[in-house]
């Protein structure tokens, strides 16, 4: 049975500066390879199981980071399709812009908030979690949430997702004890006994490089009783690499209802999972 939503707070002191100035974990071989091991070892390592009882399939829409286009653009979408997603949100990238990318500012957090969306966590710093310590991944959220209160007032956060989708062994039991929920990069569906530790994602990038797959993904979350998480960035015509267009996340909202799928934040499709 998954935890009920938590906050995280009370919010204490800052993290160290030198989390900002920590890389993305690249460092030497040896090391990259280590790594690697660890992350694949995740996926056959459960650290939260839950056995879903959705009687109905559901469908998440997350956006991580969040670029600008995440909202400006993505928000009258969903709005159309009285659809409610969740941003896991980096306070580091607010008013930003991060691998030429322009990030969400403070107005659009409110913003997003105010529709009714989901506001999850992605960690602060938006740094490899396996570069921390257990106490620096601590500061590190606290000091999201920190930030995420600045603007929205006593907010709690419930889901958190990997920055980059990387996890670790170590990392993956850490978050397993900090949120109710945490979100990976490997594909697949949520169905059946199902890991609240490194919940599966299908990302509309990868939709739209493959045509068919999302028709495939959604009649597999309807045939199953699943619980479909999409995953993107930015919502663009012409979008980064991890982002999708417009005419993407319109098709997968679309095909998500004519399926009979539930549209739900993170937060609301867990609580059906447990009920
Ligand atoms: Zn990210």
């Amino acid at each position: 049975m998954a935890r009920p939503a938590v906050s995280i707070a009370p919010a204490y002191g800052m993290a160290p500066a030198a989390l900002l100035r920590r890389g993305s974990g690249d460092g030497a071989a040896p090391f990259r390879l280590v790594k690697r091991v660890g992350e694949t070892l995740t996926r056959w390592m459960p650290a939260k199981l839950m056995w879903s009882r959705l009687k109905a399939p559901v469908v998440s829409f997350t956006f991580d980071d969040f670029p600008k286009s995440a909202w400006t653009v993505a928000g009258p979408i969903l709005a159309q399709h009285g659809a409610r997603a969740t941003y896991y949100t980096a306070g580091s990238r607010c008013g930003r812009v991060a691998d030429g990318v322009r990030q969400y500012d403070r107005d659009d957090l409110a913003a997003v908030a105010g529709a009714g969306h989901e506001i999850g966590c992605h960690g602060f710093s938006h740094v490899d979690p396996s570069t921390l310590s257990d106490a620096e991944l601590d500061a590190d959220a606290q000091r999201n949430l920190a930030f995420l209160r600045e603007t929205l007032g006593d907010v709690s956060l419930s889901s958190f997702a990997y920055p980059n989708g990387e996890v670790t062994p170590r990392t993956k039991l850490h978050y397993a004890g900090a949120f109710p929920t945490s979100r990976g990069i490997h594909p697949g569906v949520n169905a059946g006994m199902i890991d609240l530790a490194q919940l599966r994602t299908v990302s509309l990038s990868n939709c739209e490089r493959e045509p068919g797959s999302l028709q495939r993904w959604v009649e597999q979350a309807r045939e199953r009783n699943g619980w479909i998480i999409f995953v993107t960035h930015d919502v663009t015509e012409r979008p980064e690499y991890w982002g999708c267009t417009p005419k993407m996340l319109d098709a997968a909202l679309t095909e998500s209802r004519r399926a009979g799928l539930a549209i739900l934040p993170v937060r609301s499709a867990l609580a059906r999972a447990c009920s």
